[in-house]
């Protein structure tokens, strides 16, 4: 037996396109983590009729539903109502979720509106959740076969009660399969070779289960297994990632959540050597990834957005000659950028991008999507170029990042 669990994301601003849904692909992954088998997400706008008809879908199929927005105190805020009457039943008020209302919104100076006296009344039998980070509590309630749990939508506050209430309270659940995970990460083949290579693992109904999931050029293979015990678990995943570590061979290059940044800096960081970075078509995005890792600053020395030919010239110490004879996209100038960067903001390794990310500056001899990239070490310099489907521009500058990182791993 295992607990199918479902998300809920409540807001007419989802809807709209306006604001995208990441809590639920932090839901997924936590509640997947702790073994619950998520069937469904859903998105409602917060008109009563939609929310009713989602939340009382969810609570006939799942054993946990896990419901994020519409808790504020405005009244297009409507989840608490809504649960009430899926469960025909008053809502209620609750002295101590008001005091903590009051005594939130106080502590930051704010005034005390009467209507966030909304945000203490319930559902019926409902559970309240005391919200340290936040005006809104949440709370939990049973609705039929299912434990609905409703957070705020604020993705911190979020966070923090999935974290303090809402897990132990569905760990503690009867049915929970206790389940282990081995994340095989891989770079270098398309998804459909990687699939190929390891299909016979790949059937419905297996126990590991083996799974592919692409994401930004880097393939994930995930190994979820449920056994009797966590530790009967464990053995069976480890098992079988033993087997797909001889299959998968030199594309593995990681196991675990790592991402590719965190790797290329501890790559780097192993052998001693700092980087310097030159960005002309990504403009900046290689830096900002780098620097979203903690604790970068030993490995990163600095990066240059050379985004004109005169910064190229100014910034890099790229030749005139070079950007007159061959253009700003090739790879004699990657090959001077990046060694400009190294040299410049003084490190061990240099890279450098200049492409065409459109939509317009294509030319028959370079079209859109073509990036040359370049990497600078003591031992020389090395230049290529990569075509790019025209995919947009953001997909070509995010293309070029990876490339980048495929690069600096590669060595
Ligand atoms: P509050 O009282 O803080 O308003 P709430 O439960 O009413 O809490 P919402 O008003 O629905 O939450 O959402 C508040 C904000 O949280 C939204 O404006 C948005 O920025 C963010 N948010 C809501 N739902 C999501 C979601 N599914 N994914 C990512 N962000 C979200």
């Amino acid at each position: 037996m295992t607990l199918v669990g479902e998300i809920l994301a409540i807001g007419d601003e989802l809807i709209h396109g306006a604001l995208l849904d990441t809590n639920s692909k932090f839901l997924a992954g936590e509640l997947e983590r702790i073994g619950v088998v998520v069937h469904r997400f859903s998105v409602t706008s917060d008109d009563p009729a939609h929310l009713r008809s989602a939340i009382a879908d969810a609570c006939a199929r799942a054993d946990v539903v896990v419901a994020t927005g519409g808790l504020g105190p405005t009244l297009d805020d409507r989840t608490r109502d809504v649960v009430a009457e899926v469960l025909a039943g008053p809502l209620w008020f609750d002295a101590e979720s008001w005091q903590q209302v009051q005594h939130w919104l106080c502590s930051r100076g704010r005034p005390v509106p009467a209507s966030n006296r909304r945000q203490a009344m319930f559902p019926p039998n409902a559970k309240p959740i005391a919200n340290p980070v936040g005006s809104a509590p949440a709370f939990s309630v049973r609705i039929g076969r299912a434990l609905l749990f409703a957070l705020p939508g604020v993705p911190r506050e979020m966070q923090v009660l999935l974290r303090s209430d809402v897990l132990p309270a569905i760990a503690a659940l009867p049915g929970l399969q206790p389940m282990a995970q081995v994340w095989l990460r891989v770079l270098g083949p398309s998804e459909a070779a990687l699939g190929e290579r390891i299909e016979s693992y790949m059937v419905p109904g297996r126990n590991p289960a083996v799974g592919i999931t692409a994401s930004g050029g880097l393939l994930t293979i995930r190994i979820v297994g449920t056994a009797a015990t966590a530790a009967l678990a464990a053995t069976a995943c480890e098992a079988t990632a033993a087997e797909l570590r001889s299959l998968v061979g030199e594309w593995m290059f990681a196991e675990g959540t790592v991402e590719l940044p965190d790797l290329v800096l501890q790559r780097l960081r192993a052998a001693g050597r700092t980087l310097a970075i030159a960005e002309s078509c990504t403009g900046g995005l290689i830096a900002a990834r780098l620097t979203e890792v903690a604790g970068s600053s030993d490995v990163l020395m600095g990066g240059v957005v050379a985004y004109s030919n005169a910064s190229k010239q100014a910034l890099l110490g790229v030749s005139a000659e070079l950007l007159a004879a061959h253009g700003a996209v090739s790879e004699p100038v990657a090959a001077a950028m990046a060694a400009g960067a190294r040299s410049r903001l003084v490190a061990d390794v240099g890279i450098a991008t200049t492409g065409i990310a459109g939509p317009a500056g294509g030319t028959p001899q370079k079209p859109v999507g073509t990036v040359c990239c370049a990497i600078a070490t003591l031992e020389g310099t090395r230049a290529w170029t990569v075509k790019i489907p025209d995919l947009g521009r953001q997909f070509i500058r995010d293309r070029a990042v990876f490339e980048i990182w495929r690069a600096l791993l590669a060595r």
